[in-house]
């Protein structure tokens, strides 16, 4: 099953609706970083925020959600592109405590403060906004930002759900938001148990994807786009040798004479691009250093 963001409109009460599936991605993510358990069930939250905010988006927009606490996990990054292409990372990967179910469930790792900022690149333009945490528990604090910052009335949930020994059995979130004109009611109606019927229809959706836990949630309601997501990054060992290139000439001949070749490990992706003796002289050459090869 491929993951996707389905967006929908519930026509009666105008407000719309964005549903993701992200197992897939989630999985990949945790692979490329090496992530322990409650590490890799954090960021499959942070990408399941960070892919439906981007949703609400146009065009090229890019979705920068961060997270940064004074806990063990310290935070995560997720950079969402409403097209559907999404990476990122966890500052501390090694995360792997047994987290017991609960409201207060993700104190241990997320600690006793920190705060979430969204910064959205509409391609040149850029707005920040950043609230203080107030639950340690993403989707709540997702919901705090969207009331104190965005003032558009919002309502996300988001589940991560063990299967077996599979800590990322299934991966969903949904979000609901206002459009103008809309029935604040009807949103108040369905924010009230949003996060139970989100846990209850992932479970029973079988095979989940995001057109079925849309049918599952709104019966009725016609997916009106649907926006294949997947982890992508825009690294390349081209750009690679560009962050080499920026360290100018005397580290560039340093990593010559004391290593010979190394490589960049791209923060976003877990991507290692290797570096060899003779793309270091390509470098010192672009820089005006050419080497001398005796
Ligand atoms: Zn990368």
């Amino acid at each position: 099953m491929a993951d996707s963001i389905v967006r929908a409109l519930l026509q009666d009460s105008n407000l719309k609706v964005s549903v993701a599936v992200l197992t897939q991605t989630a999985r990949d993510g945790r692979q490329r970083h090496h992530l322990k358990a409650a590490s890799a069930s954090l960021f499959a939250q942070g990408l399941l925020g960070g892919a439906l905010m981007a949703s609400l988006q146009k065009g090229e927009t890019r979705i920068n959600l961060q997270l940064e606490c004074d806990g063990p996990m310290r935070g995560f990054f997720v950079d969402a592109a409403a097209e559907g292409d999404i990476r990122g990372y966890v500052k501390n990967p090694d995360v792997d405590m047994e987290l017991s179910e609960g409201v207060f469930q993700w104190r241990a790792a997320l600690g006793n403060s920190g705060f979430i900022s969204v910064l959205r690149d509409t391609g040149g333009e850029y707005y920040r906004s950043s609230v203080e945490l107030i639950s340690m528990r993403l989707a709540d604090d997702l919901n705090h930002y969207f009331k104190t910052s965005d003032q558009v009335a919002t309502r996300v949930a988001l589940t991560v759900q063990r299967e077996g020994k599979e800590g990322l059995g299934k991966v969903a979130g949904v979000l609901v938001q206002a459009l103008p004109d809309a029935d604040l009611e009807a949103l108040k109606r369905i924010a009230g148990d949003l996060e139970s019927r989100l846990h209850d229809a992932v479970e029973k959706t079988d095979p989940l994807d995001a057109n079925a836990l849309l049918a599952a949630l709104f019966p009725g309601v016609p997916s009106m786009i649907e926006t294949p997501v997947r982890f992508a990054c825009t690294c390349s060992h081209e750009r690679a040798m560009t962050t080499l290139e920026s360290l100018g000439a005397t580290e560039v001949q340093t990593i010559v004479d004391t290593l010979g070749s190394t490589a960049v490990t791209c923060q976003f992706c877990g991507t290692k691009h290797e570096i060899s003796l003779k793309d270091l002289w390509a470098i010192l050459e672009r820089l005006g250093h050419p080497q001398h090869r005796n």
